[in-house]
C-alpha cells in the first residue's frame, strides 16, 4: 500500500511528529548519558551536575527534554525532584538495538550495568565509566 492513500497525513505526520521528538531526546551523548545513570536508579539534577560536570540549567534543559519525550519520570521528596526512566526495559532495548546499527557492539551496554547500583551518592570519573563503586571519595 502506498504511503500517499493515507487518508489523514496531518494526523499521521502528528505521530510521526511524536516519534521524531523522542528519537530527537536521545540524539545528544549527555543526554545518553543521564539515561544510563537512570538505568542505575534515581536522580536529582544536582547529581547528573555532579556525573556530567555541566551548569545546571544545561543538565536541567537536557531532563526536561527527556521529560518532555515522555522518556523519564519524577517524583518530588521534601524539596528535591528525583528522576527515574519512565519505560527502562523499553528504552535499553531501544538503545540497545541503535547501539548495534552503529557497529560498536554493545559500547552502550557494557556502560549501562544493571538495575539497583548504588553509585550516585559519590559520583566520580570511575562511576561515570560504570567501573562501580570501589572508589567512593570522602565528603
Ligand atoms: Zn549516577
Amino acid at each position: 500500500m502506498a504511503i500517499n492513500a493515507v487518508d489523514e497525513p496531518d494526523a499521521e505526520l502528528d505521530g510521526l511528529t511524536r516519534l521524531a521528538a523522542l528519537f530527537k531526546s536521545l540524539g545528544d551523548p549527555h543526554r545518553l548519558v543521564i539515561v544510563k545513570h537512570l538505568f542505575c536508579g534515581e536522580h536529582r539534577v544536582t547529581d547528573l551536575v555532579a556525573h556530567l560536570g555541566l551548569a545546571q540549567s544545561t543538565v536541567s534543559s537536557h531532563v526536561a527534554t527527556l521529560r518532555d519525550a515522555g522518556l523519564l519520570a519524577s517524583h518530588a521528596h521534601g524539596r528535591a525532584m528525583y528522576y527515574t526512566l519512565a519505560h527502562p526495559k523499553q528504552i535499553r532495548r531501544l538503545i540497545l538495538l541503535a547501539d548495534t546499527l552503529v557497529g560498536d557492539g554493545g559500547q552502550y551496554a557494557g556502560q549501562c550495568g544493571e538495575p539497583d547500583v548504588e553509585h550516585c551518592d559519590e559520583p566520580d570519573d570511575d562511576q561515570i565509566r560504570g567501573t562501580g563503586n570501589a572508589a567512593r571519595a570522602e565528603r
